[in-house]
């Protein structure tokens, strides 16, 4: 084929399909899976100043002690700016990965540092895992709703979502009982669970401590691995932390760790605690994706937790978050119409709205947007297309006052649809 070909006989320009990508004929099967999210392309209207953005997930980095950070950094490259600027393992720094353990242990697990991997953000990790593990048309079973930035690395390795309720003590054991009866029955393969069982995202809430052993002990008995997806654990607004599902049971569970939420997001560090064999392979699949982590920020994140008072930094996050979390849940009080409930995060970032019935809020975020309020429509966490009553309200980076604001608008929005 030329250029000079005319243009309806060029791949991608047969009648009837878009033709703005001369390469559609070209990508491998499984791109079709990757699909803008909802949530990413609605970053740029919601982040006009003159609306109130209850939509996405951004820390809150304010209390950051910016000054004693960039006299740290500076430090760094001086005294070892060869080592901070040059490659290093794909395994990570290895103080970094003792300190992590050392994180790790607040929540019951007791890990050796050859088993953690460091990432580029817990994000790389759910990736990697996923590449590890599933082919094409496998199942994993998430929580419904789940994380956006998971369902995308599922969809991206074409793994099939299924989805299973949570109430407001987490995920059903039941619940997850009758979808894995339910996968073997069809004769699928079920390759892992992937929970996020604190503070959830998006649903707010948490796997009650009693559930945890039946979660992990169900998933044992059916041979399924359990991913454990765990960046807000240290955010519990009355300081208390839970027992990770990896600290009971080791051999099963892998866990993925962040700081983006306790430290600073844009470093993107964080990291996988896995059995023993598939750390080996985690070290082989992050190799051909990054050669390594970026040393710099890995050493960053060390000399933090050397130095600072990281814990007290995380209770002055924690008293933030706690702060906007109170603005929210009294305005949704306050404002929202009959025929509305909500979640009530006891830590974390976010509130799981249900509206009235007849309100379908995919259809009215457009008219939101116009009144000056933004949130997360609930179909976005979802691969089924479930969710259109529902949304994701994210208190953690506006004001109260903001917050108080929004939710106000929120309210005006959904009786207006509710009118029409
Ligand atoms: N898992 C969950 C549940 C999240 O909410 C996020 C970020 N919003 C991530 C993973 C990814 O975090 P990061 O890559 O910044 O560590």
């Amino acid at each position: 084929m030329t250029a000079s070909q005319p243009p309806e006989h060029r791949p991608g320009s047969e009648p009837g399909r878009h033709n703005l990508d001369p390469h559609l004929d070209r990508y491998a099967a499984r791109t079709a899976g990757m699909t803008a999210s909802e949530i990413r392309a609605l970053f740029a209207v919601a982040s006009r100043p003159e609306v109130v953005s209850l939509a996405g997930g951004m820390p809150n980095l304010a209390a950051l002690p910016l000054d004693s950070l960039s006299t740290q950094m500076a430090e760094l490259i001086s005294e070892d700016g060869l080592v901070a600027l040059q490659y290093g393992s794909a395994h990570g720094v290895p103080a970094l990965r003792e300190q992590i353990c050392e994180i790790m242990a607040m929540e019951g697990i007791s890990a050796h540092p050859d088993d953690v991997v460091v990432t580029v953000g817990s994000q790389m990790g759910l990736d990697m895992v996923t590449r590890l593990f599933c082919d094409p048309g496998d199942v994993v079973i998430a929580e419904g709703p789940s994380y956006v930035g998971a369902l995308g690395s599922f969809a991206a390795y074409q793994a099939k979502v299924v989805h299973v309720a949570m109430d407001d003590n987490g995920l059903i054991p039941q619940a997850l009982r009758e979808a894995l009866a339910h996968a073997e029955k069809q004769g699928r393969r079920v390759k892992f669970l992937y929970t996020i069982p604190n503070f959830h995202n998006p649903a707010g809430v948490t796997l009650a401590v009693e559930r945890r052993a039946e979660i992990v002990e169900i998933c044992a008995q059916h041979g399924v691995l359990v991913v454990e997806d765990n960046p807000y654990g240290l955010l519990a607004f009355d300081g208390q932390t839970y027992p990770a599902l990896r600290s009971l049971d080791p051999d099963n569970v892998v866990y993925l760790g962040s700081f983006s939420k306790t430290f600073a997001s844009g470093l993107r560090v964080g990291w996988v605690l896995a059995p023993h064999a598939v750390r080996e392979k985690l070290v082989l699949a992050a190799e051909s994706a990054t050669l390594c982590p970026p040393t710099l920020n890995q050493l960053v994140v060390s000399r933090y937790l050397e130095t600072h008072d990281w814990k007290g930094q995380i209770k002055t996050f924690r008293e933030n978050y706690r702060e906007r979390r109170d603005a929210m849940l009294s305005a949704l009080e306050q404002h929202l119409p009959e025929g509305s409930s909500w979640t009530h995060p006891d830590g974390g970032f976010y509130v799981w709205v249900t509206v009235p019935e007849g309100v379908d809020t995919k259809a009215m975020l457009p008219r939101a947007v116009t009144a000056r309020v933004a949130y997360a429509s609930g179909t976005g966490f979802y691969a089924d297309g479930f969710g259109s009553r529902q949304m994701r309200l994210s208190y953690c980076y506006p004001t109260p006052e903001r917050i108080r604001e929004g939710v106000r608008r929120l309210a005006g929005v959904l009786e207006s649809e509710m009118e029409l």
